[in-house]
């Protein structure tokens, strides 16, 4: 018999890794869906009889609907690959809600044999299931398996090879959803099969019922597939969505959700759940909830909460991050002393090492916090953090869990916008998500605080900690401000209903814990790390090349050698000459940053950079601020001819802009709007890119960005000037 497939499905969290590690162990595959971001995992798995199955793990889903793209996926899939068995795992400690998936599954017709997972969980906390009388009452097996010890997986495996082997037709189930509805679908239905209406993949009745849920998707399949048939249907749908306003002030989607609950009640109620020892009625989740969700400690808890994950990331990774630094820095030195001076030595220093340390540096970060982030969603807080945030949120376009991307991003100054945009996964609602995406980017991360201090220290030195305080607002209130604004424009479009579930709270165990957080930070090296190595070594490239022109590069080495040959007799004199030398050489390295590709395109842009008062120096230094913020300081010392300037310590380059007659505070000021608003680092472009599953977004990332900073710039500079600030 050839490879059977069996497709894994279920709830978020109901154990769906788990259970895919327990059968496939390290024979796995990690790919994409075609087109879309959503990771699609395969796997072997061999019966003891010999026979081969391939196991796919679907993306987890709380329904079938097309609100979002991880149920457009494991729809999709379905449908058109047609596994042999669906195993649809369920967490026992909370069937109700997950059977609501599960009896979508039997809609559509799926065979499929239901897992209920988590016995263990079910039995501490009092709860029986009789599998047997779920079984007869589903009419599908049902095997009770602890995932997360194997126990119960190999019976679980013979029942759904059972079923392969039976090779039944698909057969929907049929749920009454009331006369009105009920009628509509007995209408629908015989149309669409009249009409041969999509129906080599759908089933009639199914394809009626998604009509009256007002599915996206299959609406445009429909339109595309017969326009006639689909104003008709549409012209039903419209026909009951009215008459149940009329009489019963609703719509057809929330019947449909209130029959289905319906139908499991009568299910479960039938002795399939019973309680052998009694339990409160308040159930322990929900005795905590009072005091996590009350309208008032709940958002104080919360923010401790958040703060409380901030200072774990940040504080734990610190020392990793140290090291790396070091390591590189130490690499660097080494190379350096082995290597001839030249280009290549300068590529492989400044590119590649640098580089390197780039992708690498923010590993520690990008670990710690989804380990966080996993405490949080596994132990279920996360679902509540969303549902408490959601109606602010939903202000501006946003979901409620956009929340924790913003805070890592730099919330709170001093995060990282590219950990905040890996933090973005926990979205589900794709247009909710790449706004968030789009413009975590504003938010205060570390690198743009070097920048901030020195500007704010130069030129605003009695005020500068309010003013560090009134960034951070502005910050907020630019990111939120562009989210609602790209929300009324590309990426317009209803908000999701809030269809996240509040999950018990649990135990996070931590196998899950390690698993979850591993599987996100090596997908982040795999896929960010060969492209940042490139555009690295390229943003290397347009910083040195093509160099100074012979000539002048002959007038420094003959200053040089004027300077050499001099005798120094005393200690001072040698000291003096050293420091000509270091000058000449700050000098040269100045100029050639000039005549460098990014310097002339500095230059360049003077043309359009007198708007918010940049002169080159700055537009170099922005130039080179693409490859992380916090080298514009050290290009802006390279530019002024300072010699290398550590972000660290900037005394001299603060006297210089200080004395400069170009800079006042109101140059600064623009700097400063245009620094923390303009184009994102290029690792948060890729990260950007690989998340949203296009360049295009990246792309669009840089543009958009920069002509809203260099809007902001502009207004107030010009904006100061007109009203008789310095300039
Ligand atoms: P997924 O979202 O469906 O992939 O769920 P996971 O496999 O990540 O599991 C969610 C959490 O439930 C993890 O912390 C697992 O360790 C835990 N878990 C999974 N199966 C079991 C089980 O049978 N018993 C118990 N007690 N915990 C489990
Ligand atoms: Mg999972």
């Amino acid at each position: 018999m050839a490879t059977i497939t069996i497709a894994l499905a279920g709830n978020p969290n109901a154990g769906k890794t788990t259970l895919f590690n327990t059968l496939t162990g390290s024979r796995q595959h990690v790919g994409n869906y075609p087109g879309v971001t959503v990771e699609k995992k395969e796997g072997g798995y061999t019966f003891p009889s010999g026979e081969h199955a391939s196991i796919i793990d679907l993306p987890g889903t709380y329904s079938l609907t097309a609100y979002s793209v991880e149920e457009v996926v494991a729809r999709d899939y379905l449908v058109q690959e047609k596994p042999d068995v669906v195993i649809n795992i369920t967490d026992a400690s909370n069937l109700e809600r997950n059977l609501y998936l599960s009896t979508q599954f039997l809609e559509l017709g799926v065979p499929m044999v239901i897992a209920l997972n988590m016995i263990d969980v079910a039995q501490d906390r009092g709860i029986s299931l009789d599998a047997q009388k779920l079984a007869e009452l589903l009419k599908v097996p049902v095997i009770p398996i602890i995932a997360r010890s194997g126990k119960g997986t190999a019976e679980l495996m013979g029942a759904a090879l059972a079923l392969a082997k039976e090779n039944k037709p698909w057969d929907p189930l049929y749920i009454s959803y009331g006369e009105d509805v009920d009628l509509a679908l007995q209408t629908m239905a015989q149309r669409i099969t009249a009409t041969s209406f999509m129906t080599e993949n759908y089933a009639p009745r199914w394809l009626a019922l998604k009509y009256l849920e007002g599915d996206s998707q299959i609406r445009e399949k429909g339109r595309a597939h017969n326009p006639a048939v689909d104003a008709e249907l549409q012209e039903i749908v419209e026909r009951v969505s009215a008459h149940l306003h009329k009489t019963m002030e609703t719509y057809p989607e929330a019947i449909i959700a209130d029959h289905r609950y319906g139908y499991i009640k009568s299910v479960l109620r039938q002795e399939v759940i019973t309680h052998t020892f009694d339990i409160d009625r308040l159930h322990a989740s929900d005795r905590i909830d009072k005091v996590l969700t009350n309208r008032f400690l709940g958002p104080l808890i919360m923010l401790g909460v958040l703060l409380g994950l901030y200072k774990f990331t940040f504080t734990f990774s610190e020392l990793p991050v140290a090291w790396l630094e070091t390591f590189f820095g130490w690499a660097g030195d080494n190379l350096s002393s082995l290597l001839p001076d030249g280009h290549l030595k300068s590529m492989l220093i400044s590119g590649v090492i640098d580089g390197m340390g780039g992708v690498l540096g923010f590993v520690p970060l990008i670990m710690f916090m989804f380990f966080g982030i996993a405490i949080l969603e596994d132990s279920g807080y996360l679902a509540r953090v969303a549902f408490m945030m959601d109606r602010v949120f939903r202000i501006f376009g946003l979901h409620g869990s956009s929340v924790m991307a913003y805070i890592v991003s730099g919330g709170i100054a001093g995060g990282c916008a590219v950990p905040g945009v890996m933090a973005a996964r926990t979205l589900r609602s794709p247009r909710e998500r790449l706004a968030t995406l789009l413009t975590v980017s504003f938010m205060n991360c570390g690198a743009k605080l070097p920048v901030l201090a020195l500007l704010t220290a130069t030129f605003f030195s009695n005020n500068q900690a309010q003013l560090m305080f009134l960034l951070t607002l502005l910050a907020w209130g630019v990111a939120l401000t562009a989210a609602k604004i790209l929300r009324l424009t590309v990426l317009r479009g209803d908000s999701t209903p809030f269809v996240m579930e509040l999950p018990p709270y649990r135990f996070p165990t931590f196998q899950g814990l390690f698993i979850h957080t591993w599987e996100r930070t090596w997908q982040y090296i795999k896929k960010a790390g060969t492209t940042i190595l490139t555009i690295s070594i390229l943003i290397w490239a347009m910083m040195t090349f093509p160099g100074l022109p012979a000539s002048e590069e002959e007038n420094f080495a003959r200053q040089r050698q004027e300077v050499e040959s001099l005798s120094a007799q005393t200690p001072e004199e040698a000291l003096q000459r050293e420091e000509k030398l270091a000058a000449i050489d700050s000098d040269r390295a100045g100029s050639g940053l000039r005549h460098s590709l990014a310097g002339r395109l500095g230059t360049a842009m003077e043309s359009v950079s007198w708007l918010p008062g940049f002169d080159w120096r700055t537009n170099i230094a922005l130039v080179g601020g693409f490859a992380a913020k916090e080298v514009i300081v050290a290009t802006l010392g390279t530019a002024y001819s300072l010699g290398e300037t550590d972000p660290e310590n900037t005394a001299s380059l603060s006297e210089t802009l200080a004395k400069d007659t170009h800079w006042n505070p109101l140059v600064a000021m623009a700097l400063i709007v245009f620094v923390m608003f303009y184009a994102p680092c290029f690792v948060t472009v890729v990260c950007i890119s690989r998340e949203s599953g296009s360049w295009k977004w990246g792309l669009f990332s840089i543009c958009f960005n920069t002509g809203f900073a260099f809007l902001l710039a502009t207004l107030v500079y010009q904006g100061g000037r007109a009203l008789g600030f310095a300039g």
